[in-house]
């Protein structure tokens, strides 16, 4: 079958590589100039930060077959670090170590490296999703280089984006569209911080409590990073959803703020920025491993799935919603 992938995060690439490898046809639609949606990394003159998700943790058998392969390949490798629980600068141990991975040399190498060999149109979003007999056309949009606005046909289309942006291009399915329309996703506005030196905190991962912020992670203590006092603060989703629409720099005003009380570090950044991610996660799932229907051949895979997992929004529940939906396809 001729394949469309809307989507280019873990689990449209799970799925892609897997439909690829079943001797597929499959072109990748994803409307950033990089793959590997939400496990991002962001480069500054200070290095990478993780500014999406952090690290992550493997339950399943295949997910952890997968995560071994991937490390022995070099592209994840597990985080060896020190993680409390704080309070206003005072540090419990908290967390068993060994237990979280991360993609080296930053979050996005995963995605980076499932999409070698796969045919992914960058910088191209897609609108909307049409029938034209019994396949299916898109309607593509690029803002830096002509495309053909109309891509096709396809024998199948495969919806891989958070539940929000789901809704509207399912709607060609109302079924699918509803189902879409239940989840939930809760929003982060994300601190990145550099300072000239060491902070000499003792910890590398921290749980905050009593705080705007919710986490604390040194970037640079995550295997083959470049060396510096660089990290990550993420607010917490009922303080991220009262200040969604605030101007970035009163956020990382108050994000800086709330670093310094956390911590108990009054040592300022040379550099500091904020993200706003609008969808982060998914507080509500479907229980389903994912959504497939034979007779249009249309489905929807990713993180707001909960793929036989008790929860949703984390990374894994992208991959085996991806893989899952591969699987049905076969
Ligand atoms: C701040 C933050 C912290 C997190 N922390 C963790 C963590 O510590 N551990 C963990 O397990 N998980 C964490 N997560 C969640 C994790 O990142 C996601 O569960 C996972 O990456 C979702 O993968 P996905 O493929 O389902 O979706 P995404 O990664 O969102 O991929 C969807 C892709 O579709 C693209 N797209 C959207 N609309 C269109 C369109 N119309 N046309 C073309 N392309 C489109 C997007 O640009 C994106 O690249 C975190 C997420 C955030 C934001």
């Amino acid at each position: 079958m001729h394949i469309a992938i809307i989507g280019a995060g873990l689990s449209g690439l799970t799925c892609a590589r897997r439909l690829h490898e079943q001797g597929h046809s499959v072109i990748v639609y994803e409307k950033s100039h990089a793959v590997s949606g939400r496990m991002s990394t962001r480069q500054t003159d200070f290095g990478g930060f993780d500014h999406g998700a952090q690290y992550f943790t493997a339950s399943s058998d295949t997910f952890k077959e997968d995560v071994a392969s991937w490390t022995k390949a070099g592209w994840v490798a597990p985080w060896q670090g020190k993680f409390v629980a704080l309070d206003h600068g005072t540090a419990t141990e908290a967390g068993k170590a060994g237990s979280r991975h991360v993609g080296v040399p930053g979050m996005r190498s995963v995605g980076v490296h499932l999409a070698q060999g796969l045919d992914v149109r960058t910088g191209q979003r897609v609108d909307h999703i049409e029938a034209h007999g019994e396949q299916w056309l898109l309607a593509v949009h690029c803002d830096t280089v002509p495309v053909a606005a109309s891509a096709g046909p396809f024998d199948a289309v495969i919806v891989a984006v958070p539940a929000d942006q789901a809704t509207a291009l399912l709607e060609v399915v109302p079924a699918f569209a509803k189902a879409a329309k239940k989840v939930f996703l809760v929003p982060c506005w994300t601190l990145m911080a550099a300072f000239q030196d060491s902070l000499e905190l003792g910890y590398d991962g921290a749980w905050v409590n009593n705080s705007r912020l919710s986490w604390l992670a040194h970037d640079a203590s995550k295997p083959g990073r470049r060396p510096g006092e660089h990290w990550i603060g993420q607010a917490s989703a009922a303080w991220s959803i009262e200040h969604l629409e605030d101007e970035p720099d009163r956020v990382r005003e108050k994000l800086l703020k709330a670093f310094h009380e956390a911590t108990g570090s009054q040592v300022q950044p040379v550099f500091s920025t904020v993200h706003r991610w609008r969808y982060a996660q998914a507080a509500t799932t479907l229980k389903d491993d994912c959504l497939w229907n034979k007779k249009l051949r249309i489905g929807a895979c990713g993180d707001w799935f909960a793929a036989g997992l008790d929860g949703a929004g984390k990374i894994e529940n992208a991959y085996l919603s991806g893989a899952a939906l591969a699987a049905v396809i076969a």
